[in-house]
């Protein structure tokens, strides 16, 4: 996609009957070129529409949002291909890969979301105050209206269905923003997702910064972001205008510790898989290794091990190895190799964005490397005494968005837990935490805010509404009306 940019619309509009939506149909091949987005309308007039949907109550019915969910499951299992060619286009990620991170994990998402909706819909009871009996408490869950989802590069087709997968299933309208750095994925979703949702409930709005600006314009009544902090702040600052709630998926310095009493072959494994998966470009990857006292040298000989087992020992013949996304960030990526002593890897190819998977080891901990979040695959390795230090290490810094720990001990297991701060805590494995549809996913201070997955993301896309009912018939109440005599007073206060 290049500058122009617009609102996608299906050439055909499905019919509006909210439980008619039509589900994907699987014609397109995986190389059919995909329509050319309409003049983009106003935004505001995409907003006014959505929210002339939202009154209706059309997207208010489970039946709708299960129909929703499930058209949207088929086109991700129908049109698997032209999704998988996508991102290869994008990241050159691997099919299995794209399968593995973006494609099947939304289709779990949706699977989970499916088998549970109705129960996290259901209104709750709540305790009524002896003082106020006869009445009855509850609370319901109710959609806000139209939301934006604004997502990022890195899992383009994950981090903009998962959110729309929360956003649907509490009923709301939405507009998706995808992110012009992956631009055949983000063609793709204005391609279909108009074709298989309501698309009186859903748009996709495709371009940069001026339009993703004039939509941040409009009064949404939730905004969720995922990428950096920096254009976190503006987001939060525009939404700020209309009051509107925001959810800010963001990243950071992930670091993970290793200690010597580990498997440092097996951490190795599985700190390379984290940290390489999708050529470092992860939010929650590993961004450093902590390595406490002698863990330090034995690690990067298994690290450069493990790579090779990945990889092989020439990463850029691997069909299992992504690129870089652009040059920008190539070049700020080639800009930290100098930072310490390569253990394997700093081959690059900026034609091909290629950066090979690299373990730099004496770095220093003011060094630029490990002063802004990498994102991309370079692994510096910092040498600690011992584990107060490592601590002190973490909490001197940012609160990341996720902390991984390799140790035996189950000490170390708890003071971690105790002492440090961090969306998520995960021993013994990176990145999987958000897989498990029960954990909430999200960050903490310069890490993000608010958070989603399974049941949390029905959370975070509904308000829970307070409802109490107490009968007129018998006016207990009676009591607390004024005037507030010596007696009534007296009574009142035995009540409360
Ligand atoms: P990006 O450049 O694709 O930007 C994200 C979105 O913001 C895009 O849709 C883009 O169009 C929009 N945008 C960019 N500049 C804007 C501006 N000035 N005003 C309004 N909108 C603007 O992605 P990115 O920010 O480079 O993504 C990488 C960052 O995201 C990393 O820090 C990473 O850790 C973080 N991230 C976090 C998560 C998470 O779930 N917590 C997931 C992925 C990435």
């Amino acid at each position: 996609m290049n500058a122009s940019s617009g609102v996608s619309t299906p050439t055909a509009a499905p019919t509006a009957a909210p439980t008619a939506t039509p589900t994907a149909t699987p014609t397109a091949p995986p190389t059919a070129p995909l329509s050319t987005p309409a003049a983009a309308p106003d935004p505001a007039a995409t907003v006014a529409r959505l929210n002339a949907a939202f009154a209706t109550g059309r997207t208010r019915p489970l039946a709708w949002r299960k129909t929703q969910l499930r058209a949207l499951r088929s086109l991700l299992v129908e049109q698997e291909e032209v999704f998988a060619a996508a991102l290869k286009a994008d990241l050159g990620k691997s099919p299995t890969e794209a399968y593995l991170t973006e494609i099947g994990f939304t289709v779990n998402e949706i699977d989970h979301t499916l088998r549970h909706l109705a129960r996290w819909l259901r209104p709750r009871r709540v305790p009524v105050p002896l003082a106020l009996a006869p009445a009855r408490a509850r609370t319901v869950r109710e959609p806000l209206g139209t939301v934006l989802v604004i997502s990022p590069w890195n899992y383009p087709l994950q981090l903009a269905l998962a959110p729309l997968v929360g956003a649907l299933a509490a009923g709301n309208c939405a507009v998706v923003k995808p992110s012009e750095l992956a631009p055949a994925t983000s063609a793709a979703l204005a391609h279909w997702l108009p074709r298989v949702l309501d698309p009186q409930a859903v748009a996709v709005v495709e371009g940069g910064v001026p339009e993703t600006t004039a939509l941040l314009e409009q009064r949404f009544d939730h905004v969720f972001y995922t990428g950096n902090g920096t254009v976190g702040r503006i987001v939060m600052t525009a939404a700020a205008r209309h009051l509107t709630p925001v959810t800010l998926e963001l990243g950071g310095k992930s670091p993970a510790v290793v200690e010597p009493g580990a498997d440092l072959a097996a951490a190795a494994r599985r700190i390379a898989w984290g940290k390489f998966m999708n050529a470092g470009q992860t939010c929650v990857a590993p961004d450093y290794v902590l390595a406490i006292g002698d863990a330090g040298p034995a690690l990067e000989a298994e690290l450069a091990a493990a790579v090779l087992e990945m990889y092989g020992d020439d990463p850029a013949a691997s069909e299992d190895y992504g690129r870089i996304v652009n040059e920008r960030h190539f070049d700020r990526l080639t800009a930290l190799l100098a930072d310490g002593r390569t253990v394997t890897g700093g081959g690059h190819d900026r034609a091909a964005r290629y950066l090979a998977p690299t373990v730099l080891a004496d770095v220093d901990p003011e060094s630029p490397v490990m002063r802004e979040e990498i994102f991309g695959p370079v692994l510096p390795i910092v040498r600690v005494p011992d584990l107060d230090a490592a601590i002190a290490f973490i909490t001197a810094r940012d609160k990341p968005l996720a902390l991984y720990a390799f140790t035996a001990s189950a000490q170390t297991r708890r003071r971690l837990t105790a002492e440090t701060s961090s969306g998520a805590l995960a021993f013994g494995i990176p990145n999987a935490h958000l897989s498990v549809p029960g954990l909430p996913f999200g960050g903490v201070g310069e890490s993000g805010q608010g958070g989603y997955h399974g049941r949390l993301s029905v959370e975070t896309f509904s308000h829970t509404k307070a409802v109490l009912s107490k009968p007129l018939a018998l006016d207990t109440l009676r009591l607390a009306y004024p005037p507030f005599t010596a007696a009534r007073t007296r009574l009142l206060r035995r009540f409360m």
